[in-house]
């Protein structure tokens, strides 16, 4: 049988598996084909490597395995409670087995006097070490055991389980399997792949990472199976932005400058750092370059994203062409809307809002003078992304905090023009380097690693009730010095309704503490106007503490706020906290974050929120954060699709994927479209991968 069509045999052909095994296998693992078979990895192995002697078990040792004989097999009865005991003898000493269940097929099948390798878990009674529900093997005619060595253990059901499909007997599946393949199996790395990043083959890994000859070829095996997982990640989603530059001529957009020298010579008020500048010249040679711009923007909270995109779309206006901003949510889109309409005042650049609650008829104009042209910047929510908002020219579309919107909106954006437009999407949620390496993997990357000079680091810390008075202090002092504070509590979710007692509790107890200040307080579940004039009282300075829930988290911008006060601040997620710290600290003065932990925080619980308060630094955060909770959970990968491997994990293997990507990208550079005869391999694992769409619809 050739490779290939071994490849795809249904898994009841498989010696020992069988119709009824192989209808378990389909439906409670996926497993259909030998192919399947052989790709359900274990999870973990079992050391067996070593044999134990009686005399030398240590206390603690948490699994234990001896060969030698068996002897004094015996029932014992104590009241109620059987269990079946025998002794297993070694030239050292001895130990008990013991057993609670199925005590009758046990001692008949047990044969005093034969010698057994035994294995199990260890545990200590009295003076004596005993292992309950031992694995037993019996050894005869002094040939060595198969179990001695790393033993796979395979994640198996409840249901596999009842049946005796177990992880032991899916390891002497497997183990027939890989006793009969009649051939290698076929590479798919190219041998400078191989040489260069010291790679073993691929049938060598895939023998290995089941029935692995030693700890050491475990790992190797890992390694390149992990590696070549990540590589064909990258290598497809680094394709997948050389083609659109190829394909997508990408409006020119020339730098003429008139408006943008205009703002900048008169009307920018506060000198760029270095890195706006560096990041707005790579934006504008992005767009000059007739090809199409997908450029990430990624810069921790307070970066100054706001003033790039700004410049970005003068630059397009500039040239006779219309930009259009989308954020998340009317709040952000507003103040986009207000920053940005007032940046524009002295140069006469009209500027319109439109959202879900932008009234009719005045909607109306908005979409009339954006498809004719005369409007050349609008500012909005996804009510942009409506059919019938039309332009005449849009050549660029900024898309703000990336991470609330899905991929499939990024595309609708792109649809807007016959040319698709540029796209710069702005994130302040730092990004490990692994996520965006794969979850944007196909965009260009610019980062602002700069803060606008004067920042003070806000004090963080972390607060029990027990030391509330401490909080009230603090709020009183900067209160008085005519500061504002945000007072933030969580939404409780309980099945789909979303409990908003502890908002409006607090919104009573936050009143009756400072009664001498005005008090605000703003909620999703306010209608749109009334939103608003919360939002704008507190920026006016009109009320001095907004309590609210995570509404605020993103973007808004008050820089008078000095406190930011979150209760219950372990029922958050690290990013989240790290937007909502954002938004004190943006002022001269000195600010802080107040973290109000419950009395009965967990350990883990406290180690996370300890996170926030040794630094500020976003992307270490986010680091944190994954590592923490895993890349499936981290918040802004939900949305973006599952990001699911086999093997490779994007909390623990950056240094895989590093040596992936970089791989990837040695490839393309001299190859980019995998002629070279080297590349075979590589290029008919991509058709193949293609072709299997379950993978690709993880990435698309
Ligand atoms: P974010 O990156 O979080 O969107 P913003 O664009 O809202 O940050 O900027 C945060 C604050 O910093 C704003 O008040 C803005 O006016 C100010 N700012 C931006 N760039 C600079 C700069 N180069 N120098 C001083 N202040 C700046
Ligand atoms: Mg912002």
């Amino acid at each position: 049988m050739d490779e290939r069509r071994w490849w795809l045999m249904p898994v009841e052909y498989v010696k020992g598996v069988g119709p009824r095994r192989a209808q378990l296998l389909r439906e409670e693992v996926s497993v259909f084909t030998a192919g399947d078979l052989l790709m359900y990895f274990p999870y973990r192995h079992l050391d067996r490597t070593r044999i134990d002697l009686a005399a030398t078990l240590q206390e603690g040792q948490p699994f234990a395995q001896l060969r030698g004989r068996i002897s004094d097999i015996r029932l014992v009865e104590r009241g109620p409670h059987r269990r079946l005991s025998a002794t297993l003898t070694d030239h050292t000493g001895s130990v008990e087995l013991t057993w609670f269940q199925g005590i009758r097929y046990i001692r008949k099948s047990l044969i005093a006097g034969a010698e057994y390798l035994v294995f199990g878990r260890l545990m200590k009674l009295g003076r004596h070490f005993s292992i309950a529900h031992p694995e037993m093997e019996r050894i005869s005619g002094g040939t060595e055991s198969r179990r001695v060595g790393l033993v796979p253990l395979y994640t198996t059901t409840e249901k596999m389980k009842k049946a005796g499909l177990d992880s032991r007997a899916i390891e002497d599946i497997m183990r027939q399997l890989m006793e009969n393949i009649p051939f290698t199996f076929s590479e798919t790395l190219s041998e400078d792949i191989l040489s260069e990043y010291k790679l073993c083959s691929r049938h060598h890994a895939l023998c290995q990472i089941h029935f692995p000859s030693s700890e050491a070829e475990l790992k190797k095996a890992l390694f390149r199976l992990k590696f070549e997982e990540l590589f064909f990640l990258r290598l497809q989603l680094l394709q997948l932005n050389l083609g659109r530059k190829r394909e997508n001529p990408g409006l020119e957009v020339p730098r003429t400058n008139r408006l943008v020298k205009e703002f900048y010579q008169h009307h920018l008020p506060f000198p760029l750092t270095g890195a706006q500048i560096r990041v707005l010249r790579e934006i504008r040679e992005d767009m000059a370059s007739g090809r199409q711009m997908s450029r990430l923007l990624q810069g921790d909270v307070g970066s100054g994203k706001t003033i790039v995109a700004l410049l970005s779309m003068l630059s397009v206006v500039d040239a006779g062409f219309q930009a259009a901003m989308m954020a998340p949510t009317e709040i952000l889109a507003q103040q986009h809307y207000y920053a940005i309409s007032d940046y524009l005042k002295p140069l006469r650049v009209p500027v319109a809002l439109l959202t879900g609650s932008t009234p009719r008829n005045q909607r109306q104009d908005i979409l009339t003078s954006l498809r004719d042209g005369r409007l050349p910047i609008v500012v909005g929510t996804h009510a942009l992304l409506e059919e019938d908002v039309k332009f005449r020219n849009l050549a660029l579309a900024v898309i703000d905090e990336q991470h609330r919107f899905g991929v499939a909106q990024r595309g609708k954006m792109w649809q807007k023009n016959v040319v698709p437009p540029h796209v710069l999407i702005m994130t302040a949620t730092p990004i490990p380097r692994t996520l965006a390496l794969t979850i944007y993997g196909d965009l260009d990357v610019s980062v602002l690693d700069e803060l606008p000079p004067g920042r003070k680091p806000v004090i963080t810390r972390l607060l029990l009730p027990s030391q509330h008075s401490q909080l009230l202090h603090l709020v009183q002092g900067e209160l008085a010095k005519g500061r504002q504070v945000y007072w933030v509590f969580p939404l409780i979710e309980e099945s789909e309704k979303l409990d908003y007692t502890p908002l409006l509790k607090g919104y009573e107890q936050v009143k009756k503490s400072f009664p001498q200040w005005s008090v605000e307080m703003l909620h999703g579940r306010m209608n749109q106007a009334e939103k608003e004039q919360a939002m704008q009282r507190f920026a006016r300075g009109e009320a001095q503490i907004l309590v609210a829930t995570t509404v605020i988290e993103v973007g808004v911008n008050v820089p008078n706020a000095s406190v930011m006060v979150i209760e219950h601040a372990e029922r958050f997620g690290l990013a989240q906290l790290h937007q909502l710290r954002g938004r004190v600290g943006r002022g001269a003065e000195q600010s802080y974050c107040i973290l109000l932990a419950s009395p009965n925080i967990s350990a883990e619980g406290r180690a996370r929120l300890q996170v926030m308060v040794s630094t500020q630094d976003g992307f270490r955060i986010a680091e944190e954060d994954l590592r923490l909770r895993g890349a499936g959970d981290l918040e802004g990968t939900r949305q973006s699709g599952n990001m699911r491997f086999r093997l490779a994990d994007l909390s623990k293997d950056v240094h895989v994927l590093q040596q992936a990507d970089r791989a990837a990208r040695q490839v393309l550079e001299g190859d980019p479209f995998l002629v070279s005869p080297l590349h075979e391999p590589i290029k008919s694992t991509l058709n193949s991968l293609k072709k299997s769409e379950s993978f690709w619809r993880q990435i698309a």
